[in-house]
């Protein structure tokens, strides 16, 4: 479906597939997440895991660092009902476990695996069984930038020029062993460094970019900083897989995606959207706590709904207006705005439980509506 406002073109990259799915072409640009279980821990890793597919992650990536997590695999791929990728560091070895359980997928970064033979041997697996790897440079994994003993703004230079030249020395390594079922990262703690550098990375290669602020910190300000460097580099058409990193629960990251994702139209709603007024000295009721009965009260629907909750009459029913459903609140009484018309007034304490009637008829409405004008296009075809 195309998007209601079109933000940007997106920058036409090699299509990686992953299992089912893919990275770049002519696949959407995918959410993907991070498990915090031990992977050894089979239940608890799948339970995650499907947590993080009922929020809408459409790639998960686990860590192997010892057989254990490696012998899980298997059990995990037939369980996970989304494409699973393994997270190899310093052992060769759990790259070539994690390519014989079945992964479609590994993340590798050459650089802290010391002997290149190893890494080409673990091409030449990647090769055999049509796995994807995933390069990249993280600006925490460049030893050399500990000798950037410059000024500020020299370091800052030479410190981004050092991330490229690492990326290029890695991604040497596979274009001498053939190999181009490649996706790239670059990842920084700093929000305007990641957007330069994978500037720059996009002007060098076409091979689709997985975008991500490392460490970024806290769900808030991770979130803030993740919306800044990668909703500006997605507003340039640049990146083709979306990992948010937040120190919290990872369905937080998949949340954060979806809504940098959804509010540059670069994929459409699937549920709804919630609008709020902050309040003001003029609210007359306890808003947030309306709000937070909305949000659990919709949070199950899968409906792209936008609901607007409103604290009184000044802004409350040009906003509520503009929604699919809206509630304006009063003192003593609410309107419910449905499709820009008042549809009722009851009195405050009836409030929430009266606007999810109406959204829940708007979505039965809507849906049929949809499926007449398709009936209709089918006919007169
Ligand atoms: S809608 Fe009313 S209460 Fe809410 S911020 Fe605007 S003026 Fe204040």
């Amino acid at each position: 479906m195309e998007p209601a406002i079109k933000v940007t073109v997106r920058r036409d990259t090699r299509s990686v597939p992953v299992g089912p799915t893919g990275i770049g072409g002519e696949f959407p640009i995918t959410v993907q997440s991070m498990t915090t279980e031990y992977t050894y821990e089979i239940d608890k890793t799948v339970k995650q895991i499907n947590d993080l597919a009922d929020a809408g992650c459409e790639l998960v990536r686990v860590t192997v660092p010892t057989p254990k997590d490696t012998a899980a695999l298997k059990e995990i791929l037939a369980q996970s009902p989304i494409p699973v990728i393994a997270d190899v560091h310093f052992q060769y070895k759990r790259a070539l476990a994690a390519i014989e359980a079945g992964v479609p997928k590994i993340r590798l970064n050459p650089g802290n695996i010391n002997d290149r033979k190893q890494v080409e041997e673990v091409i030449a697996a990647c090769k055999a069984n049509g796995v994807a790897i995933r390069v990249g440079v993280n600006e925490g994994s460049i030893v050399e930038r500990k000798d950037l003993n410059l000024r500020a703004h020299e370091k800052e230079e030479n410190l981004l020029k050092l991330m490229m030249e690492k990326l290029d020395e890695y991604i040497n390594i596979f274009h001498d062993n053939n190999f181009d079922n490649l996706v790239l990262a670059a990842k920084c703690t700093d929000a305007a460094r990641c957007i330069i550098l994978n500037r720059m990375i996009s002007q060098e290669y076409n091979y689709p970019l997985h975008l991500g602020v490392t460490h970024s910190g806290t769900v808030e300000t991770g979130a803030i900083r993740s919306a800044a460097a990668i909703g500006t580099l997605l507003a340039e058409g640049i990146g083709d897989t979306v990992r948010i990193s937040l120190a919290g629960d990872p369905v937080k990251e998949v949340e954060t995606a979806w809504e940098i994702l959804n509010s540059l139209y670069l994929r459409p709603r699937t549920k709804p959207e919630l609008i709020a007024c902050p309040t003001c000295g003029r609210v007359e009721v306890d808003l947030f706590e309306m709000v937070d009965e909305v949000k659990a009260a919709v949070a199950e629907i899968d409906y792209p709904v936008k609901i607007a909750v409103m604290g009184c009459i000044v802004n409350g029913p040009g906003e509520a207006e503009g929604s699919d459903v809206g509630i304006s609140a009063g003192k003593s009484k609410v309107m419910i705005y449905r499709d820009g018309q008042v549809v009722e007034t009851v009195p405050t304490e009836q409030g929430v439980e009266c606007m999810l009637k109406h959204v829940k008829e708007f979505i039965a409405d809507d849906k049929a509506r949809k499926a007449k004008e398709e009936s209709e296009l089918v006919e007169a075809n």
